[in-house]
């Protein structure tokens, strides 16, 4: 019998009559099983359980919390294998970036097992005569995750470990794409000890989430997936009274000056670009090169390393890419290529035509390079979210800045040199939020805080960090004074002066 996933609602598995959506196998092409697609009824019900666990739940002190984080650590741990499976089952990513992709997601429960220490108040004792000042950072209540495809073991464990560490409870709507590890994980923190219905996991699709977005139970809701969505959620969100935090997608530039040690450059680029198939939020996706002689070296040394480059599916360790998720966003990447074709560009290495032996029917793109791209060329403006790396020409590190400056996006970026002086201008000019100097996937650790700047990001606060505990908390300033001799209270009818 082919699998159905279904959804986690009151810490029991829920197989859903109705509405489902195919799975597939990336690697192979092959349908794998279906997903639920939840019913708003289905929603309201994980809603009503996240609500009724929540009063219990906020009132559990804050280390008893964390002692189930930390056999939750543990079991993602022993279970680490089984995980990294089901994420490259369903997602296509090589096994050992399934396991990169999971250690990230524990370091996020790692700093969650020390929320406590950060939900400490503030404390001013005499602020007035007698009168003690302080404030402290209370749950939210049902608070709500939506999470992309692309990381699927990752991004809900920037959301729901430091959410419930914070005393909220959860509903999670994962991508329907690859819902099978998060689903895994969900069920791990219930063997950890989390009480039924302080994590709640619905699958589905608009439905589900337009269900979240009007509920009036639900107080915040954190969002990783494209920008257009994320402005869709942000303003749904602000319509209907909630806190938010949209993360969206990205165009990420690294400047490779003529200093650069090159070699070092282009291993780091090439990881960076074709990592994941591209399917990376940090992907490089556009190398800016100072100068034509630079240019031409790094492109010529690309080209090299792409023609050794071992693309298969993502189950043989062995492999360095593996597949794109779907056959339609094959074709997409495909077409971008073609558009980039006819729109000029000098197409070094095309990736269009890819045959994986014993996998024909696979979703595979093989790694491309674009030359000689321009500003106004589509497969420079636009998010691909695939492995296609283009080089961008300019004279010098001011036009490479005013460039990345002039972009939509502003989620990460690198400069590659050896001039000190250069890689700070850089990092101090630069309107990106995440900025790495000879790092080209700059991902803050798990006790920074993760986000880009202009569309990159809708909202205040961005992910995990220290900006979690702000996002998942609401401020309650206390002021108190016990009336004894000397400081009580007389008739006043203006501010003290
Ligand atoms: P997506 O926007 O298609 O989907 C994200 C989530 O939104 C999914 O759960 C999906 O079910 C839901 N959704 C999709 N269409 C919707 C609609 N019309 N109404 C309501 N909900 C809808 O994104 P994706 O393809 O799963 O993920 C890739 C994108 O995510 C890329 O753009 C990538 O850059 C971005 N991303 C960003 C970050 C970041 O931190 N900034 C991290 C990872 C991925």
């Amino acid at each position: 019998m082919s699998k159905r996933v279904g959804h986690l609602i009151g810490g029991e598995i829920l197989i859903e009559d109705g509405r489902s959506q195919a799975l597939y196998n990336p690697s192979t092409g092959a349908v794998s099983g279906e997903v639920c697609l939840a019913s708003v009824e289905t929603v309201e019900q994980a809603i009503a359980n996240a609500e009724a666990a929540y009063p219990t739940w906020r009132d559990t002190p804050p280390s008893k919390r964390a002692q189930v984080m930390y056999r939750f650590k543990s079991l993602l741990e022993e279970n680490a294998d089984e995980i990294c499976l089901l994420i490259s089952q369903e997602h296509g990513k090589v096994l050992h970036d399934a396991k990169g992709e999971l250690q990230r997601g524990i370091e996020n429960v790692e700093f969650a097992c020390g929320i406590p220490q950060l939900l400490k108040g503030e404390h001013s004792k005499n602020a007035g005569p007698a009168i003690d000042s302080w404030s402290e950072f209370q749950p939210m209540g049902v608070v709500a995750g939506i999470t992309p495809f692309n990381f699927p073991a990752m991004v809900p464990l920037w959301m729901w470990p430091a959410a419930i560490m914070c005393g909220n409870t959860f509903v999670l709507k994962p991508s329907e794409r690859d819902p099978s590890s998060t689903l895994r994980i969900a069920q791990l923190a219930l063997e950890a000890g989390l009480p039924k219905g302080v994590l709640n996991v619905v699958n589905g699709d608009k439905t589900a989430v337009d269900t979240l977005l009007q509920s009036p139970k639900i107080h915040a809701v954190s969002f990783v997936g494209s920008t257009p969505i994320a402005e869709y959620i942000y303003n749904e969100a602000a319509r209907t009274g909630k806190r938010c935090q949209a993360l969206g997608g990205a165009k990420n530039h690294a400047i490779v000056m003529p200093d650069a040690d090159l070699d070092n450059a282009v291993n780091a680029l090439m990881g960076a670009a074709y990592g994941s198939c591209g399917e990376r939020c940090m992907a490089i996706s556009v190398a800016v090169a100072v100068g034509d002689e630079v240019a031409d070296q790094l492109v010529a040394s690309l080209k090299g390393h792409i023609s050794a480059l071992k693309v298969g599916s993502g189950l043989d360790n062995s492999n360095e890419m593996g597949p794109l998720i779907t056959a339609e966003a094959r074709d997409r990447v495909k077409g971008y290529i073609d558009a980039g074709v006819e729109q000029g560009a000098t197409l070094v290495v095309d990736g269009r035509d890819i045959q994986v032996p014993g996998h024909e029917k696979g979703f595979y793109v093989g790694a491309t390079l674009f030359d000689h791209v321009t500003e106004s060329m589509s497969i420079y403006s636009d998010e691909i979210f695939g492995p296609v790396l283009v080089v961008v020409r300019v004279k010098n590190l001011q036009e490479g800045i005013d460039l990345i400056n002039r972009h939509e996006y502003g989620n990460g970026t690198c400069i590659f040199t050896r001039d000190g002086e250069a890689a700070r201008y850089f990092t101090d000019k630069i309107l990106v939020g995440m900025v790495g100097v000879n790092v080209p996937l700059p991902v803050p650790v798990s006790y920074h805080s993760f986000g880009g700047w202009k569309r990159s990001l809708f909202g205040d606060l961005s992910a995990y960090g220290p900006d979690a505990i702000r996002f998942y908390t609401r401020r309650k300033t206390i002021t108190q004074r016990w009336p004894s001799s000397g400081v009580r209270e007389g008739v006043s009818f203006s501010f003290p002066s």
